[in-house]
Parts: structure tokens; C-alpha cells; sequence
């Protein structure tokens, strides 16, 4: 059986904030070629963030040639690769022409608040608070639906398009994909785990829903929506149209957070993941059924194995500013030169010295919801070392995870017991032994770390065969994994997490 795994291999896209990937494993999950390309951010006025969308096409290009290569000559047969899994940032919303496939606007990045004040407005509208029942998301600045009504209201040629029934409206995996399959065989879908970060899409039965939409003052007859497929699937999404990879098709596609929770293998309900990336996301597996929160948290399609399988549902904790608050030390303040130095930096101070920094940069995501917030830093004095602030960084993803457990806790009635992480931030020892200081559960990180690009393939590999039974992976990833176990009293971390919650609350209001 493991000969038969170590000569299929399955590609994968990881198409994330910062940076573009394409992976290429094997039946055992072990990653045997690779290429990443960073992209540009663009943040043409505060609280903007939009990315290039041909940049965002080319840069997958780019890496798919670039890892393909090293797998022909590592001697394997680009025949062998069965399958192709697509996973991708998600919210992230792009509109184009659908004549002529020709974006019509930047993408609007998912951490982007110029919708603030939109979303305002829409709140005080009749039925804004029915909308989490129906589709498991609050209104913010996040989801799609926000980032699509600011274009039609402020983009002429958007709005244009609209008018004409030209306009295509899509997530990063649909844009991707209409792209990728070429010309003369483009498809025009989404899986049920990004189309549910949209607000279009109604949690309870995986289909556009004309409440929502007509909540948002779209008319379904101008508007080119994607069609909801499920996240493994062998025949709706296609095939590669060209490059080294042509022909091969593509049969997962995740929205990453989705596809990190099938990587770490979260099919159990109550297991969890949280993921350090540009954000940190946290999704704990409730079932089949999905769980409208009280406590601040979004509900969302965990992940959607089709054929005769339901769609499993999680309970999410989003962070707005986890590995990109490493990066505002960096490229803001120069504290440091790479993103990894920022252990060694808070090794140089025992503790945060009494500094506690909100990177409250675009607001603060769940399970708090305060979108006036801005980066606040709380308990300065004239002994504060840098030291002393890129430790305070760290912690703040720490206290935020505390934050959003406890909602879980509230949720779901189940205390989590362990904490499987992975994603960039994670690779700093001294923040996950924080982290697990913090929460008081043991965090559990794997050695290898491209989880996310392993879900995606898993989705595919579903989908041809490869993997029949959840069963099958147990061993995927398993080995070396590093436990970092709590080493501070309980009574400390509470102190710690009492502090934060007052600065929380002092960042309330800035903007009024
Ligand atoms: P994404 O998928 O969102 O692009 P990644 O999982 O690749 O994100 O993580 C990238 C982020 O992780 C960056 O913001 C970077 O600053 C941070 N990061 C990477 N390595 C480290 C490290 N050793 N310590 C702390 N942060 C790190």
C-alpha cells in the first residue's frame, strides 16, 4: 500500500495573502516538490489592501512551472500527477467582465475595512439582524458581500457591467480557476467553503439565497454568481488549459482555513486548528449540523466531501493581524530584518515588561467585533526595550485565541483539550510555548507545516480515488510533531489575559 502512495502524487495551490505556492505531494502526504512566490500588497490609502489579479494568475503560473520542474527532474513523470487541489485566501473579491474575463477593479483583500462605514450603514437597514441565522456570518468589513456593494457604489465600470449583465463576481478560487482552465474550457464555480465567506450563500442548505441578496440590493438576473460545487469533486472543476501541468485535472479546491482543518485531519466534531498565518484562524469541527453563534463567532462550512457525505459545519474564531503584525515590526519599525528573528527579539526580555499591543490595525475581528478600533500600545515606560513590543506582538494573536476559546467553550459546551496549530507565525517556539501558557491546553504543532497545501490535496485526492476512508490518512503527518505544554501558573495567565482585556476595552471608540 505505501508503494502504491509513494508513486501518486497530487499537486497542490495554495493561493494566500502574502505569497502564491503550488506543492506537489505524494499518497503519504510528504511533500516532494515545491515553489512559493510573494506577491505585491497594495495599500493605496489607509485601511485599503487590494492585490494585482493578473499578479495573483501569474504568480500560480510561476510556481506551478517552477515546482514542476523540480519534480521532472527529481525523475518523476508528470504523468503520475493524478490531481490537482486548489486552496485559497478567502473573501478576498474580484469582479470582471464576463465577455471578455477582464478584471474590472483591483481584489479587495480580505483584512481591507474601507467598507467601515458601509457597513454601518447596512446595519441600521431592516433585516440586518437576521442575516447571521441565515448565513452564519455578522455584518463587518470582512465578507464578500460588503467589498462587492462598495464597488458597485463607487466603481463606474463596475457598476456599468452590473447595468449590462456583464459583471462576474467571484472569490480568488473561482478567479483562479476561470483563468487556469484556459480560454476554450474556462469553468465558473466555488466550493461551499468559500462561497460561504460570500453572505450570498445560505448555511443551512449550500445555496444562494435571495434574502441575502436582495439584503444587499443585488438582483440575481445581472449578476454572474459562480455555482456552488462541493470541495472534492472529479468532474466541475476542470482541468489545467496550459503550462507543464495541462490537462491535469483539478478535482479539490478548500478555502485555506478550511483546507488547514483537513490538513491537521480535523474530522472529528470537537476536534480544532488554529492557523498563524498573515491572520490567525481557529475552526473547530461542530458536525453536520451547523451552529449559529452567540458569542461572537462566525458559523461557516468547515468542509464538503460531496458524493454521499454531508457538508460538515465549524464554529470560527477570526483574527485580523496575527504573522502581519511580525511584519509591521519589521517593515514599520525595522525592529528586524526577517520575519523569524522576532523570537530571538523577545528572548532578549523575560516578559513583556506590563506591554500589552492591541494590533487592532483593521479593527478587531472575533469574538470582539470592534471595527474602530486601531493598534493601540498599552503600559509604556521608560524601561520598554523592543524587546518588550515584539513580545507584547506575539502575545496579542495569544490573548486573541484565549478570547476566542472561551466563546467556543460558550458555543459549544465542550472545553477544547488540545491545540493542533500550524502557519508561518507558528513557527516561533517562544509564541506557541506563549500560546499554551495563555490557553492552559497543550498546543500541538506538526512538522510539517504546509497544512494547508496537504488539505487541498486530500480535497483532490478524494476526488480521484486515491483516498477512499477518513481512515486512510491517520498516518499522514504524524511524525515529529512538537507538544508544547504550559509552564506558568494558571492564576499568572489569568493576570495576563485580565490586562489584555482592559486594553481591549480602552481601544473602544477611537474613530467616534
Ligand atoms: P499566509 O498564508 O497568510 O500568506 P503564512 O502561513 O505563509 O501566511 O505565514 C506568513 C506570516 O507568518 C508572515 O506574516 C510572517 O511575518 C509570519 N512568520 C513567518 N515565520 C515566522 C516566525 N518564525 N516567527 C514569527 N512569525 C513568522
Amino acid at each position: 500500500q505505501e508503494k502504491r502512495l509513494k508513486k501518486w502524487f497530487i499537486g497542490s495551490i495554495d493561493q494566500g495573502t502574502t505569497s502564491s505556492r503550488f506543492l506537489i505531494f505524494d499518497g503519504t502526504g510528504n511533500p516532494v516538490a515545491s515553489h512559493s512566490h510573494e506577491f505585491q500588497q497594495m495599500y493605496r490609502k489607509s485601511g485599503w489592501h487590494e492585490h494585482d489579479p493578473q499578479e495573483i494568475v501569474d504568480s500560480v503560473a510561476t510556481c506551478i512551472e517552477e515546482a514542476t520542474k523540480q519534480f521532472v527532474a527529481m525523475g518523476h513523470d508528470v504523468s503520475d500527477i493524478q490531481a490537482i487541489g486548489i486552496t485559497n485566501q478567502r473573501e478576498t473579491t474580484l469582479v470582471w467582465d464576463w465577455e471578455t474575463g477582464e478584471p474590472l477593479h483591483n481584489a479587495i483583500a480580505w483584512p481591507d475595512t474601507r467598507t467601515m462605514g458601509l457597513v454601518r450603514e447596512l446595519r441600521g437597514l431592516e433585516g440586518a439582524d437576521d442575516l447571521t441565522e441565515l448565513c452564519g456570518l455578522p455584518l463587518s468589513t470582512y465578507p464578500s458581500s460588503v467589498k462587492l456593494v462598495w464597488l458597485l457604489r463607487n466603481v463606474e465600470k463596475v457598476k456599468q457591467a452590473y447595468d449590462d449583465g456583464r459583471l462576474a463576481f467571484g472569490t480568488i478560487d473561482t478567479w483562479l480557476l476561470y483563468h487556469l482552465n484556459g480560454k476554450e474550457k474556462r469553468t465558473f464555480v466555488t466550493d461551499s467553503t468559500n462561497a460561504s465567506r460570500t453572505m450570498f450563500m445560505n448555511l443551512h442548505n449550500i445555496k444562494y439565497d435571495d434574502k441575502l441578496l436582495k439584503f444587499f440590493g443585488l438582483d440575481r438576473n445581472k449578476l454572474h454568481l459562480p455555482k456552488i460545487v462541493p470541495s472534492s469533486c472529479p468532474d466541475s472543476y476542470g482541468s489545467i488549459g496550459f503550462g507543464p501541468l495541462k490537462g491535469v485535472r483539478v478535482t479539490g479546491c478548500l478555502g485555506d482555513q478550511s483546507a488547514a482543518l483537513v490538513g491537521q485531519q480535523g474530522f472529528t466534531p470537537g476536534s480544532a486548528k488554529n492557523t498563524y498565518g498573515t491572520g490567525c484562524f481557529l475552526l473547530y469541527n461542530v458536525g453536520e449540523k451547523p451552529v449559529i453563534s452567540k458569542h461572537g463567532l462566525l458559523a461557516t462550512v468547515a468542509y464538503d466531501f460531496g458524493r454521499q457525505r454531508k457538508p460538515v459545519y465549524a464554529l470560527e474564531g477570526s483574527i485580523a493581524v496575527a504573522g502581519s503584525g511580525v511584519k509591521f515590526i519589521m517593515n514599520n519599525f525595522g525592529f528586524i530584518t526577517h520575519s523569524h528573528k522576532i523570537s530571538d527579539l523577545a528572548a532578549t526580555v523575560e516578559d513583556n515588561g506590563g506591554v500589552v499591543f492591541v494590533t487592532a490595525f483593521s479593527g478587531l475581528f472575533a469574538p470582539y467585533w470592534i471595527d474602530d478600533a486601531k493598534g493601540t500600545i498599552f503600559g509604556i515606560t521608560q524601561h520598554t526595550q523592543r524587546g518588550h513590543i515584539a513580545r507584547a506582538t506575539l502575545e496579542a494573536t495569544c490573548f486573541q485565541t484565549k478570547a476566542i476559546l472561551d466563546a467556543m467553550e460558550k458555543d459549544s459546551g465542550h472545553k477544547l483539550s488540545e491545540l493542533a496549530v500550524d502557519g508561518g507565525m507558528s513557527n516561533s517556539d517562544l509564541c506557541m510555548q506563549t500560546q499554551a501558557n495563555i490557553i492552559d491546553i497543550p498546543v500541538n504543532r506538526p512538522a510539517m507545516r504546509e497544512t494547508t497545501a496537504l488539505g487541498a490535496a486530500i480535497a483532490a485526492g478524494f476526488a480521484v480515488d486515491i483516498w477512499k476512508e477518513f481512515d486512510e490518512l491517520k498516518q499522514i503527518n504524524q511524525k515529529d510533531r512538537t507538544v508544547f505544554n504550559p509552564d506558568i501558573s494558571e492564576k499568572e495567565s489569568t493576570k495576563m489575559f485580565r490586562r489584555w482585556s482592559r486594553a481591549v476595552e480602552m481601544c473602544r471608540g477611537w474613530e467616534r
